[in-house]
Formats: structure tokens, C-alpha cells, sequence
């Protein structure tokens, strides 16, 4: 069976966790935290980054951040993970989803001003498949009508818009080191914050809403409770996990790219005849080789496809249901159709990705969907 993914370790990850039990520094904010947040910042240009438990705490730090409260509007696509609206419902707001475009499953920021409202406070995008979002028209828009914009950068790790790093754009933004990722430490995930506004008290909601950071660095002799927060960061065994990790990221990434560019050479123009769409990366954005997916002409198709690609000992996974159309908030949300949302929820099919998928496997499987029996 080839499985649709298999996390990857670089062989450093057990020595490195055991350097952290031998330190007898078991806790976050240590030494392997201090230098996978330096790398990120040193790398992408974050202004800090800050290592959490998960992509979704650290998209609750973003909707404590940006301070919302009982009735404030969030836009965002409706084709995301749950994680995307959840911080930000918790805070109380209303969520307006919006539609994915045509050629994408990115937020199609076309339609963005149409939906802002007094009541808007910020635009989270969420760029699928490590690929960017419109980012020039998003920011214009953000600053026209005062809006922060946050950056669900979970898939996004070493991508690129227009030359700047996806995470570095928007006033916040948040990176998923899950097993799914391209690297990963289990569970984690990273803040990074490009508004110098946002540092300090990033590091107090961290920090359980105490000032403990400013303590550690000498700065004040006393810490006690300043604000709201949790226990966003991770165990210096997880930091450790990441480092290692972190440490292989271009071999890692060099590989996967391979991995899509194969996977689009060979289907492109041949998989088009059936009815199966390949989309091409917009100019202004790169691959990072985090996922490589089929659009089927329908849900029949799809379920044929995955179906023959099964009996061949290929395993492939379909993506989001459209959230708009959730048990949890189809009741919530204003009515408006949301078509591209639904085709993708419909329609969109994963191929196997992960670091050490071979060039013979990925010939092996378009292969098999070239001769799939497809209507
Ligand atoms: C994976 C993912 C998340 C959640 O990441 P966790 O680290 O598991 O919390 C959020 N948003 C998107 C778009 C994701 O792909």
C-alpha cells in the first residue's frame, strides 16, 4: 500500500530529545526553543516568532491579539479546517465566510469588500496548499478599511509571495508543525508576528498572562498576572523534535518540490482530457511540495477515481467540507451560496505526498489514474 502520507524523521530527533532530558530542562522557552525561533526569525524575517502547542493555539494568540470581542466580524474561505473560525468564534465573533475562487481554492479576494461591515475587524487568509493568496489586493484592502489580516499559514512553511515568505505578510500568522506537515515535532505550531505592536503582548499571552518573558531577560525583578492568556508553549522536547527537524527543512523541501513537479509534468496536459483539472501555481507564487491535488469534473468521478486507485493499493484522501455548511454553523451563516467552496468540498482529491515517496511510486500512480476507468 502506498499510504497518503508518512511523517518523516531525519535520524536526529531521538538525540537531540535526549540532550533536553540530560539538561534536566524539561519546560518550553529553553534552549531548542530560543534556536528554532531564531531560525524562523532569522530565515523568513518574522519581527518573533513563537513556538506553540499547535497551529490552532497559535491561531487563538491571533484572535487574543487582535483583541475580538461579542459581535465583531472575522472574514475567511469557508473551505478550510475547523481550526481557521474556531479561535476567533470562541472570542465571540460572527464568521463571514467567503467563496473560494475559480482557479484555486484560495479566498477569492474579489469578493472580500463587499462583506466588510462596520462591525469587520480582520481578514484571516488561509493559503491552501502552501500556495499564496492574492496578498497585494488583501493588504490594500486591510489598510483601506482597517482591518488586520492573519495569516492561516498552517501548510505554508517555505513558500512564497512575490519573493516574501508566506507568515511574514500579514500583521500575524500562524505555522502547523502537525504529522501532516511538511516538518513536523507531532504536535506544534508557531506564531509569528510582523506588527511590532503585537510583540509584547504576544509574549505575556504566551506566558499564561503573566510578564515571565521580560523576567527571564533581566528586564523586570518580579513577574506577576498583566492580562488574559494561556499555556500556548510547547515542552522543550517537542522544541528539540523541531530543531531536528529544522535542521533538514531544505533536503526536506527540495524533495517534496520534486515530488510535485513530477506529479504536474506527468499529469498537466493528459489527466485534462478526462475532465480532471491540474491547477497551475499563480506567477506571484510558489510550491513548497506540501500537497499535490486533482479537481474531479464531479463527486461521481471522484468517488471512481479514489475507488480504482484503492484496488491499486494507492491511498488518496478528499479535503474540507465546506464550513458554511457545517452542523456547527450552517444555522450561523447568512445564506449565500458559496459554489466554489462546495466544488472543491466535492470534487477535490489528495495524491500520496510525504518525503520519501519515490519517483518510481509517483510514475506508478498517474499512471493508474491514466488508465482509471472514468466517465
Ligand atoms: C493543519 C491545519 C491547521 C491546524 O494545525 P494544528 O497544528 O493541527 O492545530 C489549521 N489550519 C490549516 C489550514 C491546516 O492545514
Amino acid at each position: 500500500m502506498i499510504p497518503f502520507n508518512k511523517p518523516y524523521l531525519t535520524g536526529k530527533e531521538t538525540a537531540y530529545i535526549n540532550e533536553t532530558l540530560n539538561s534536566r530542562h524539561f519546560s518550553g522557552n529553553g534552549i531548542f526553543t530560543k534556536k528554532c525561533q531564531a531560525y524562523f526569525e532569522q530565515h523568513y524575517g518574522f519581527k518573533k516568532a513563537l513556538l506553540t502547542t499547535s497551529c490552532t493555539d497559535a491561531l487563538e494568540m491571533c484572535a487574543m491579539l487582535a483583541d475580538i470581542n461579542q459581535g465583531d466580524e472575522v472574514i475567511m474561505p469557508s473551505f478550510t479546517f475547523v481550526s481557521t473560525p474556531l479561535a476567533f468564534v470562541r472570542q465571540g465573533a460572527k464568521i463571514v465566510f467567503v467563496d473560494s475562487r475559480s482557479d484555486n481554492p484560495n479566498i477569492d479576494a474579489d469578493k472580500i469588500e463587499a462583506l466588510v461591515t462596520k462591525k469587520t475587524k480582520a481578514i484571516v487568509v488561509v493559503h491552501y496548499a502552501g500556495v499564496a493568496c492574492d496578498m497585494d489586493k488583501i493588504m490594500t484592502l486591510a489598510k483601506k478599511h482597517n482591518l488586520l489580516v492573519i495569516e492561516d499559514a498552517a501548510q505554508s512553511i517555505d513558500s512564497y509571495y512575490k519573493g516574501k515568505p508566506l507568515g511574514s505578510i500579514g500583521h500575524l500568522a500562524a505555522f502547523s508543525f502537525h504529522e501532516t506537515k511538511n516538518i513536523t515535532s507531532g504536535e506544534g505550531g508557531l506564531l509569528a508576528i510582523n506588527d511590532e505592536r503585537f510583540i509584547n503582548r504576544s509574549e505575556i499571552i504566551w506566558e499564561k498572562g503573566t510578564n515571565r518573558a521580560e523576567f527571564y531577560r533581566g528586564k523586570i525583578n518580579k513577574y506577576g498576572w498583566v492580562d488574559t492568556g494561556s499555556s500556548f508553549l510547547p515542552a522543550e522536547m517537542v522544541a528539540a523534535f523541531l530543531w531536528a527537524q529544522l535542521e533538514s527543512l531544505e533536503d526536506i523541501q527540495t524533495k517534496r518540490k520534486k515530488i510535485w513537479e513530477r506529479y504536474y509534468s506527468v499529469l498537466k496536459s493528459r489527466s485534462e482530457k478526462k475532465g480532471i483539472r491540474i491547477f497551475d501555481v499563480p506567477d506571484y507564487a510558489t510550491q513548497n511540495g506540501h500537497m499535490f491535488y486533482l479537481v474531479c469534473k464531479n463527486v461521481e468521478q471522484r468517488t471512481s477515481l479514489m475507488k480504482h486507485l484503492k484496488e491499486n493499493n494507492i491511498d488518496t484522501v478528499f479535503h474540507y467540507l465546506s464550513l458554511h455548511l457545517s452542523q456547527y454553523y450552517k444555522d450561523k451563516h447568512d445564506g449565500r451560496a458559496l459554489p466554489y467552496s462546495d466544488l472543491y468540498t466535492d470534487c477535490l482529491v489528495r495524491l500520496p505526498m510525504f518525503n520519501e515517496l519515490t519517483i518510481q511510486e509517483v510514475d506508478f500512480i498517474t499512471s493508474k489514474i491514466m488508465e482509471a476507468p472514468l466517465k
